[in-house]
């Protein structure tokens, strides 16, 4: 087991830029995901990792060693891939071996190493089968067993639930969570999705356009996304994001002098919207119409017009409104955020008071 840390990793491929300025230290023992949506550089920068790319410029210490040119095969780390790469005319037994023999390790050892690595996974009853004869889930799990029987010093993952469906996709992403908590070994864990990112991480890395946007753990930017664009991505469904020419519809002008002309944009959470003022413990009112509501059993999610602006709220599955509704709506107040107009979260820990009528202590 071993640190990670990225310095100043970059890759070009032509006039594209994948990935820039990549400057991050993985402590040992973490699991660390980087999620961002489609081509914002996650896979080069993994790819990079694992020795499958070659930095345009940047270092990666594995531990004490520099091994951003060494081979891949003189890294120690494994890659579960997304395809799960398997060798169709092996047996599992012989996939989940096949680096063991290529590294010389002698039959018998290949042999014992194989069973205990098939057993942690569930995988014991099927070393005999060929990857055509198991299901999804099971070929996820004989790649997942290829990796750790190597005993590396890093796990790499390349979206290796996307192809599950979406039952097995939480009970895989559990089962790896468990794994990498019992090995205790670094993980670099890439993905689109922020849920599994949210579920699984340490800490997280949003990337957009080949840029680190934050890394924190996963309430922290959920809490305090750093800009416009990771609070657009994470959370589910993500922080409503309005002008500040809304603020006279929501009441909020008490709130916003504080800020000046600083702010540009609002961002509401979906859960902080309520039906019922007692809910909340610093309630703001405004009006909104309701133009639809998706039940989605233990949850509603109400989408409401704000003059143009759309504002989705997610309520208890139990409350009865009707599309067409001009309802009266309640929100929390101390969670709201506020971004410049640069994008970037302000930081109202200073000047913001808890309550629009409470004085500033
Ligand atoms: P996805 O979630 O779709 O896999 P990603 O975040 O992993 O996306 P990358 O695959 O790292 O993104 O790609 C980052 C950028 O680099 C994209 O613009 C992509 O088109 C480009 N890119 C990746 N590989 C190559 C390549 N071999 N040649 C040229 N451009 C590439």
């Amino acid at each position: 087991m071993a640190s990670i840390s990225f310095r100043g990793l970059a890759k070009h491929f032509g006039e594209v830029v994948a990935v820039q300025d990549f400057t991050l230290d993985v402590p040992d023992g973490e699991l660390l995901v980087l999620v961002g949506p489609s081509g914002c550089g996650k896979t080069t920068t993994l790819r990079m990792l694992a020795g499958l790319e070659a930095p345009t410029a940047g270092e990666i210490w594995l531990g004490e060693t520099e091994i951003a040119r060494l081979p891949a095969r003189e890294r120690n780390i494994a890659m579960v891939f997304q395809n799960y790469a398997l060798y169709p005319h092996m047996s599992v037994a012989e996939n989940v071996g096949f680096a063991l023999r290529l590294a010389g390790v002698k039959r018998d050892e290949v042999a014992r190493r194989v069973m205990t690595a098939a057993e942690m996974m569930g995988i014991g009853g099927l070393l005999e089968r060929r990857p055509r004869e198991l299901s999804g889930g099971q070929r996820q799990r004989v790649a997942v067993c290829r990796a750790i029987v190597r005993d590396p010093q890093a796990f790499l993952f390349d979206e290796p639930l996307s192809n599950l469906d979406a039952k097995l996709r939480m009970s895989a992403r559990a089962e790896i969570r468990r794994l990498q908590q019992r090995l205790g070994v670094t993980t670099v864990y890439v993905t689109h999705d922020q849920v599994e990112a949210m579920t699984l991480a340490d800490r997280m890395v949003v990337m957009h356009d080949g840029c680190i946007q934050q890394v924190g753990s996963p309430l922290d930017i959920y809490a305090r996304p750093a800009n416009t664009f990771v609070a657009g991505f994470i959370g589910s469904p993500p922080l409503n994001l309005l002008p500040v020419s809304v603020s006279g519809m929501l009441r909020l002008p008490q709130l916003l002098p504080s800020l000046g002309s600083e702010v540009a944009t609002i961002g509401i959470r979906p859960e902080s919207i309520s039906l019922r003022a007692s809910d909340l413990r610093r309630p703001l009112h405004f009006s909104a119409q309701l133009e639809l509501v998706e039940a989605l059993g233990a949850e509603s999610l109400l989408h409401l017009r704000l003059g143009e602006w759309p504002l989705l709220a997610r309520v208890p599955g139990t409350v009865t409104v009707s599309a067409g509704d001009e309802l009266t709506l309640a929100m929390d107040g101390s969670s709201l955020c506020f971004f410049g107009h640069d994008g970037k979260l302000i930081d109202d820990s200073d000047t913001m008071p808890t309550h629009p009528s409470e004085p500033k202590p």
